[in-house]
């Protein structure tokens, strides 16, 4: 091949590789349009593909139009949660663990931070982390609260659970789900509605419910008023 033919032939494949992506972009922009507005998943593996390969020019994209990167671990953990729904819901509750972040805890919290269990809550009451221990051991999940991704991963090589549901704020809960699959773990998971450092919130009502997917019927739900209205869902200070 001569000279002249090798770039014209590279010339060619970078321009059809350049019109490839645009395509892309431009069918999981209106894709997630979709979803967004609403809250219908259409072909969400491509949409998955798209935000996971051009992750971080995708939230770049994002914050220059001012929407926010958040949205686009939104629609990651949405998409996921749709693929995974009905093979976590088909995993027997004893294999599953509930994953929720330490910054729920009250800021006065007495427990201890364990190498390979995580914060040891001591059920003092101050925080939402105490209904989330009944309520998962009630349900049969084997409950975390941990200090960051990483050791979730650590939970996850130590217990091999077949499947997990995580609480987190948006960008840990898209990552640590997007880490999970390759375990072959079914995923599901609920972002914070207050995320931070500390004195986060997560929709209780919401958790319990989808903490139920699969065990609909042989475990009846639990009753609202009691951990709901005590700690408003949320930490204190
Ligand atoms: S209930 Fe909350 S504040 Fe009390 S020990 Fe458990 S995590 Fe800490």
């Amino acid at each position: 091949m001569n000279t002249a033919l090798f770039y014209e032939t590279l010339g060619k494949v970078s321009f059809g590789i350049i019109i490839a992506i645009a395509l892309l972009f431009l069918i999981s922009t209106v894709l997630g349009i979709i979803l967004i507005k609403k809250h219908k998943i259409i072909l969400p593996k491509v949409l998955l593909f798209t935000i996971d390969t051009f992750y971080l020019q995708i939230k770049k994209l994002a914050h220059m139009f001012g929407m926010g990167d958040k949205i686009v671990d939104y629609i990651g953990i949405e998409i996921r949660n749709k693929i995974y729904a009905q093979r976590f819901a088909n995993i027997d509750v004893k294999d599953r663990i509930l994953v929720v972040p330490q910054c729920l805890r009250h800021l006065k919290c007495p427990a201890r931070l364990d190498p390979n269990l995580g914060v040891t809550c001591k059920e003092c009451g101050m925080c939402v982390i105490n209904d989330l221990k009944q309520e998962s051991e009630r349900l049969g999940y084997r409950f975390y609260v941990v200090p960051g991704g990483t050791f979730v991963e650590r939970i996850v090589k130590r217990v091999k659970p077949k499947a997990a549901f995580g609480v987190a704020c948006h960008r840990d809960l898209n990552m640590a789900m997007h880490g999970l699959a390759d375990w072959k773990c079914m995923v599901q998971g609920l972002p914070l509605i207050k995320d931070g450092c500390v004195q986060t919130e997560v929709d209780l009502k919401e958790l319990f419910n989808r903490m139920r997917l699969g065990i609909e019927d042989a475990i009846p739900e639990v009753d609202m008023e009691c951990p709901g209205d005590k700690n408003t869902s949320k930490t204190s200070s």
